[in-house]
């Protein structure tokens, strides 16, 4: 493996008070190294989601290690957290999140918005990502005006205008037809080869398990198997 961008060490956690703990992870340990294609796979429950926010620093394990590029986040304050999510984490979701009174062109300037990058800079990248996406005719479009395929390619732009290291996925072909859940999938690797991103997608779907180059499938919050996937020669 390269460096890894991602290395976790015994990392829990328990949910829970006033008496009532709910231990949801107990014990991951993980290396994922820079440009890996990652997909996050196992039952409801297992405990997918509540490894995908610690990896998006949107919350910290209880106990073990989270080193992100080298550094430990595992204690970062929610300030800090913020200020890594907006310079090194790209995050697609299911149903998209995108805002709906805003336009796409907005949406995807968001995240430039909140690292204080100036108004005129932002729409120039913003409006970069869109025509990435060919999104260049919908820029002043809002979400309900948009079909889901094309929600889901400005959530992408959205999730690349920051230049991230890894991108964070749950289950981003789950509100897609298959066709689109496809293309959103070859969208995403083509964007791999282009920057070298890291993927990390949680999923259901048998086609995103095909689609990456490493499963990772979680049970009782724990990873139970961790494997390369083959490609056939002529798949991507
Ligand atoms: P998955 O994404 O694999 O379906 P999750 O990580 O969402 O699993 O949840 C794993 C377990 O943790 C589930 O049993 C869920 O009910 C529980 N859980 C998730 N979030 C909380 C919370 N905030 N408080 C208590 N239990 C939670
Ligand atoms: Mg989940």
């Amino acid at each position: 493996m390269t460096t890894p961008v991602v290395a976790i060490r015994g990392v829990t956690r328990v949910y829970g008070e006033n008496g009532m703990y709910v231990p949801v992870l107990r014990g991951v340990d993980l290396d994922i190294g820079a440009g890996e294609i990652v997909a996050l796979l196992g039952p409801s429950g297992s405990g997918k989601s509540t490894l995908l926010n610690i990896l998006g620093c949107l919350d910290r394990p209880t106990q073990g290690t989270y080193h992100l590029g080298g550094r430990d986040v595992s204690t970062l304050s929610p300030t800090e957290q913020a200020w890594v999510r907006l310079r090194y984490l790209g995050f697609i979701f299911q149903s998209f999140h995108l805002i709906g009174h805003a336009t796409a062109l907005e949406n995807v300037a968001m995240p430039l918005y909140y690292a204080g990058v100036p108004r005129k800079e932002r729409f120039a990248q913003a409006e970069a990502a869109l025509r990435r996406l060919d999104l260049g005719e919908r820029m002043d479009h809002r979400p309900n005006q948009l079909s889901g395929g094309q929600r889901q390619r400005v959530a992408i732009a959205r999730s690349i205008v920051n230049r991230p290291r890894i991108i964070l996925a749950d289950e981003p072909t789950g509100a897609l037809d298959s066709k689109t859940g496809v293309e959103v999938l070859t969208l995403l690797r083509e964007l791999h080869d282009e920057t070298g991103v890291t993927l990390i997608v949680v999923t259901h779907d048998e086609k995103v398990a095909a689609w990456a180059d490493r499963r990772i499938r979680m049970q009782d919050g724990k990873v139970v198997s961790d494997e390369e996937v083959q490609h056939a020669a002529a798949a991507h």
